[in-house]
């Protein structure tokens, strides 16, 4: 049976005609038809199944525009009138994650496992922001001086972007908007265009909960839109999750026009495993951690460092794993790892494998070969593993983004611990040891800000913050958690007294507190 007979057959066929998917204004989607588009695919077989619209300087000044219209009232309504829209919006969420899960799948490519596993870990962090009222109040100092009270208040900053990338349109998003808008703020959310799916539902969802049109606003497009976003003087504040190279030029640019900027970015996770270490459990979670969601999270597993006499036997437990892995649609049960989100990004991957072949480290499985007797059009790539890795190598010091997990083999903790410390980016890492001596050591001695001890991808619970390291973030406070409210709120203080006749009197002296 052709590819096409089977997409018609199985309901993978876009509807006709293509819809296209538009910016989200002042509470709708705009009517009219939007100047520029681009095609979305559905990378399980590699057909258009949609457009997006394409935004630029207009279209976020129209954003910018209905969310300054918006801002005030939603800064001045009461906690209890914004928490019952968060409330709200937590259960539409909860109610549509199957929903929403397939959506992820069908324009990201992960399984529907994991894309509801996306939904219900952005739920998290939804559900932190319900309780941010708790965290809105300031600090009051009575008596500072004679019949004086000093006293900090916590408000909104205005209007506020979030710009996010393809691999978690869910997820990531649900780790920033929710804190901004709990927190008072008005927000303008440039997605990444080739996922939109799942990003229209978000929309509609709080429009649903009751959310005021213009508090929450989506455009479209990619780096004119971003420029757009950097150069606007009205957005206070944004925090980008995407690239290095992209992140970096966000900080710099957001920044030096005066705004509030964090960026959370790329990531080469190390996974340690000592010679004690429970091999199989190790096993597992390297590919799991490696090969999930096609390797395309900034928490995955690329590199295991393997000390001492770890590595052969690791090596032949993981080589046993990668030959029961199914890839595939991720739509169909039993699939573990889906296609690569786009061509262009698998013809990458396969470049790095060349690199990694040029560069002399050991190829253990090449996933290259691979193709999907069904859906020869999709963009699916086998997995890969590279043995004796070692640090000098592009493919080591260089995040891939893809089903390609590299082993380093060191002869001792302290050989891993410095090649961990040593390496440019700093997400996350994982120490797997029975040893809790030596797994306390990694957790104190270790730089990167998020550690798992026998847990391959510690990302924190929602209620806490995220973030990394040296090129894996740049600003000063984390994603989320009570950084998330301090980075969308400011502190104002105020010094107030009442009238009392026996303080009049002229007093040109600087004020004091004695
Ligand atoms: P990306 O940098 O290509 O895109 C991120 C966002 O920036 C998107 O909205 C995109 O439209 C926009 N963009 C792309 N190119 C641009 C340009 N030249 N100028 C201005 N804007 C541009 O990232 P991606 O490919 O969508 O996502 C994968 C990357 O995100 C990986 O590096 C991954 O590690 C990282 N990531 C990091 C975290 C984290 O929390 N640290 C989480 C998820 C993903």
């Amino acid at each position: 049976m052709t590819q096409d007979v089977l997409v018609e057959e199985r309901g993978l066929a876009a509807p006709e005609p293509i819809e296209t998917i538009n910016h989200w204004i002042g509470g709708a989607s705009l009517a009219e038809l939007p100047a520029q588009t681009q095609d979305v695919f559905n990378p399980a077989i590699g057909h258009v199944i949609a457009k997006v619209a394409r935004g630029g300087t207009t279209e976020v000044d129209r954003a910018v525009q209905a969310a300054k219209v918006a801002f005030p009232a939603w800064r001045d309504a009461s906690l209890m009138a914004r928490e019952n829209v968060m409330f709200a919006f937590r259960e539409l969420v909860y109610r549509h994650r199957e929903e929403m899960a397939r959506l992820i799948t069908r324009d990201h490519g992960k399984t529907y496992p994991d894309a509801l596993g996306e939904v219900l870990r952005g739920l998290e962090t939804i559900d932190f922001a319900c309780s941010v009222p708790a965290l809105m109040g300031g600090m009051i100092t009575p008596n500072v001086s004679t019949n004086v009270d000093a006293y900090t208040i916590r408000q909104p900053l205005g209007v506020v972007a979030a710009i996010t990338p393809f691999n978690f349109p869910a997820m990531v998003p649900m780790w920033i908007y929710p804190i901004a808008v709990a927190t008072g703020n008005a927000v303008v959310w440039k997605p990444s265009s080739h996922t939109p799916g799942a990003t229209r539902l978000q929309a509609e969802l709080w429009k649903e909960a009751g959310l005021p049109d213009g508090i929450f606003n989506v455009v479209y497009g990619g780096r004119e839109a971003v420029e757009a976003i950097l150069e606007h003087p009205d957005i206070a504040a944004l925090q980008f999750v995407g690239s290095t190279a992209v992140g970096r030029h966000v900080y710099e640019t957001g920044t030096k026009n005066g705004k509030r900027v964090g960026a959370y970015t790329g990531a080469k996770n190390h996974m340690v495993v000592l010679p004690d270490a429970d091999m199989e459990l190790a096993a597992d979670s390297a590919v799991s951690a490696g090969f999930g969601s096609a390797g395309e999270r900034c928490m995955a597993i690329a590199t295991v460092v393997a000390v001492g006499e770890a590595g052969d036997r690791l090596i032949q437990l993981i080589v046993e794993r990668i030959g029961r892995l199914k890839v595939g649609p991720g739509m169909e049960p039993g699939v573990d790892m889906g296609p690569i989100y786009a061509s262009e990004h698998r013809a990458s991957i396969i470049r790095w494998i060349e690199k990694g072949v040029a560069e002399g480290a050991t190829l253990v499985h090449d996933g290259r070969p691979f193709r999907h007797p069904e859906y020869p059009d999709g963009f699916y790539l086998g997995v890969t593993l590279f043995d004796h890795v070692t640090p000098e190598m592009e493919i080591y010091r260089e995040e891939i983004f893809g089903p390609v997990l590299t082993v380093v083999r060191v002869a001792t903790y302290d050989e891993a611990l410095r090649l961990v410390n040593s390496h440019h980016y700093a997400n996350g890492t994982a120490i797997f040891t029975n040893d809790g001596g030596a797994a306390r050591r990694y957790q104190m001695e270790c730089q990167t800000p998020m550690i798992g001890i026998n847990v391959p991808i510690p990302v924190p619970y929602g209620h806490f913050s995220f973030g990394g390291d040296r090129d894996s973030a740049f600003g000063a406070l984390k994603m989320r958690g009570q950084d998330g409210v301090r980075f969308f709120t400011k502190l104002k203080e105020v010094t107030s007294r009442w009238p009392d006749p026996s303080l009049r009197g002229l007093n040109l002296g600087f004020p004091r507190t004695t």
